[in-house]
């Protein structure tokens, strides 16, 4: 077992170091980096995951690459710009409502994007449920006008009511995110009305498999997105993309260009696609990017917790 620290070039998700524990099985290597707030029933899931990636590794893929997204985090116009042409993929994803009064900003960092993408290329946005349903629907329209048009808006509300309400009020089509994978039962949640689109992470889901069963569950279109994984992890969400039985958005899977470095060779798009994996990649456990003594021995004392029923 080896715990991770990893520096992320731009703050996200309000971290900027990524942590996580590396075990490995019959099968290779899982991944288990619930976020460090997450209560251990919550983490479980990021067990299983990581359990069913080292022991009996994932199914088979349909496809051999899948479409990825950009991911634009809350920058100025400018590097939002530069971020997007680096990428080479025509999807990008827009980080809006990261702070109160974030607006203006947003709308011209998703103007900044679409300009990079061209009009063939798609802009879509995640709000994180930090609005309310007004908000969103205020937000949504400009954001709408800003971007020439939003492929979809993320989690806009925390509830599927609020996220039903706004979709009922916007032409904007509507992903459900967290609603899915912080659910109680993934499974039984009666996404239809509240949502267009469905984000799926194995992490937060247990596996692969059970992720694919909520796809099924839920009957609608899906996109895999990763959970700001390394490496390691960001492989058993790309073989989840590859597994699905119908992909037609982006993923967002290009998360690695977030991490300053990886327990593996990073793995960038070519073309705005990347290669399914079969197996997971054999991480390098290098003294580098091991977490301290302290934070090594929280990790393990999780994993006890967590692993046991
Ligand atoms: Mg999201």
């Amino acid at each position: 077992m080896y715990v991770y620290s990893l520096p992320m070039t731009t703050r996200f998700r309000g971290i900027t170091v990524r942590e996580g524990l590396l075990l490995e099985g019959p099968a290779g290597w899982g991944d288990f980096c619930p976020f460090p707030e997450y209560a251990d029933p919550e983490a479980r899931a990021w067990f299983d995951a990581a359990h069913e990636a080292a022991f009996d590794g994932w199914p088979a893929p349909v496809r051999d690459t899948v479409p990825v997204n950009a991911i634009v985090p809350a920058v100025s116009p400018s590097v939002a710009h530069a971020m997007v042409v680096a990428s080479g993929c025509g999807t990008a994803k827009v980080k809006v409502a990261d702070a109160p009064g974030s607006l203006p900003d947003d709308l011209a960092r998703v103007e900044a994007v679409r300009d990079a993408v061209g009009p063939g290329g798609h802009v879509r946005v995640d709000a994180n449920a930090r609005w309310s349903v007004d908000e969103a629907v205020v937000a949504i329209r400009s954001l709408d006008r800003a971007a020439g048009g939003l492929q979809y808006v993320e989690q806009p509300c925390e509830s599927l009511a609020d996220l039903a309400a706004v979709r009922r009020r916007v032409d904007v089509r509507i992903a459900a995110d967290e609603s899915i994978r912080r659910a109680s039962d993934p499974l039984k949640v009666a996404v239809a009305g509240a949502a267009d689109v469905v984000v799926l992470k194995c992490a937060p889901l247990g596996g692969v498999r059970r992720a694919l069963e909520v796809a099924e569950a839920c009957g609608l279109p899906c996109v895999v997105s990763s959970a700001l994984e390394s490496g390691v992890g960001l492989a058993a969400e790309i073989a989840l993309a590859g597994a699905l039985p119908s992909l037609e958005f982006a993923c967002g899977l290009g998360t690695g260009a977030l991490l300053a470095a990886d327990v593996v060779p990073p793995l960038a798009p070519v073309g705005g696609l990347l290669p399914v994996p079969r197996t997971p990649p054999v991480p390098i456990l290098d003294e580098a990017l091991a977490a301290d003594p302290e934070r090594t021995a929280w990790w393990l004392a999780r994993l006890a917790r967590v692993r046991t029923p």
